[in-house]
């Protein structure tokens, strides 16, 4: 006699292990996008936002999708070693919880202990598909933070090799730093393709090599040239593909049906405030903004399940709308004409300890108002707080 099993009875027996343990925390919503602008502290989002007034002809009180989300915050930034941080250590405050020295990715303070992203609990103890994405090179020190551990971000290539381990599901980026390895090591494409991924570039060899049940590292330039070693900047052009794009074709790969989690960094934000380029700060941040728009009207579609957080990791370049008095002159800015006297003050070429700023919308958002600090940031997302 053949058994016969029912795939209904199959799923009543699994509907218990997701809501029969109450002991165990539940993560803050079934479809998790965080954002992180590198370097992006309130007042580079109040700068953009003037920027967006001038154009309509006003003095102030546009907004980009993100500052109009209903709930705000602030997270303190300082790492375990240093007032000011810098993008792994403030990377791994947010992605573990748990505080480490500049420099250090993934791992403790004693440089050697581990420490796991929520993205990796999300995926391990809840059955989450990830997506982790960013503007500039995949193994930079923002998403190697959920996926990497090395007690320098400076050691690329290594940091590569750890993306199979996580078993996520997407990664998107303007390419590899150290894309052939430093020891005469197989190209990052060759050891992601040997070990379980589909490695394209750009939106055409997504479009004809994705089929679902792939894993996919996607890179957003499909120049020829950039499967050797990727510049640190890719700037915007036409024929990379767009953050937002890129997030379109992240939420295909990981669709609906099950749970998921992304992270998405405007990484530029920060070189262009390393570089007190007004207008290319302004221009990456509406960039990272389209990108959300597309977490947006997934929202939209599923209000009731999803939960959007955007953040920074430190604010770079202690920018001021305004400077000694003078007021932003945007016309000229808009120009091009940045020549340092044009109502922006900068305070310094590097980062600062400022605060950052913590917009939400959607499921459990309420969590992410009042003053904590970037460690907080992982329990509130996995429900432990
Ligand atoms: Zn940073």
């Amino acid at each position: 006699m053949k058994l016969k099993i029912n795939p209904l009875f199959v799923l009543l027996l699994l509907i218990p292990a997701f809501v029969g343990c109450s002991s165990k925390p539940q993560p803050a919503a079934k479809y998790i996008f965080l954002f992180i602008g590198d370097g992006m502290g309130a007042p580079q989002v109040g700068v953009t936002e003037s920027y967006l007034s001038y154009l309509e002809g006003k003095q102030g009180g546009e907004k980009l999708t993100f500052s109009a989300f209903p709930v705000y915050g602030v997270a303190d930034s300082y790492s375990a070693d240093a007032i000011i941080t810098d993008s792994s250590a403030a990377g791994t405050a947010i992605a573990s919880g748990t505080k480490t020295c500049n420099g250090m990715v993934g791992v403790a303070e004693d440089g050697e202990t581990y420490v796991n992203s929520f993205a990796v609990n999300l995926k391990q103890d809840y059955g989450y598909k990830v997506g982790i994405l960013s503007s500039v090179p995949v193994n930079h020190a923002t998403p190697a933070s959920f996926y990497g551990h090395d007690r320098s971000r400076g050691n690329y290539y290594a940091i590569t090799t750890q993306i199979p381990e996580s078993g996520f599901d997407f990664f998107g980026g303007s390419g590899f730093i150290e894309y052939s390895g430093p020891h005469g090591d197989d190209d990052s494409e060759v050891f992601l393709e040997e070990n379980g991924y589909t490695v394209v570039f750009g939106q055409q060899e997504f479009e004809k090599e994705y089929e679902p049940g792939k894993k996919i590292v996607m890179i957003s330039n499909p120049v020829e040239e950039h499967r050797g070693n990727t510049p640190n900047y890719a700037k915007q052009t036409d024929t990379l593909v767009t953050l937002a794009r890129m997030m379109e074709n992240c939420l295909e790969v990981l669709g609906d049906r099950e749970p998921f989690f992304v992270m998405c960094e405007g990484g530029e934000i920060d070189w262009e405030c390393h570089g007190h380029n007004t207008m290319g700060m302004v221009n990456s941040i509406i960039n990272m903004d389209e990108a959300i728009k597309v977490a947006y009207e997934f929202y939209l579609k599923h209000p009731k399940q999803t939960l959007i957080v955007v953040t920074a990791d430190h604010e770079t370049g202690g920018v001021t709308l305004g400077n000694q008095g003078h007021f932003p002159k945007w016309k000229r800015i808009a120009a091009g004409e940045d020549d340092g006297n044009n109502g922006i003050g900068w305070t310094t070429h590097g980062h600062t300890g400022n605060p950052v700023p913590v917009f939400a919308v959607g499921r459990n958002s309420g969590k992410f108002t009042g003053h904590y600090d970037n460690t907080d940031i992982s329990r509130k997302l996995l429900g432990l707080e």
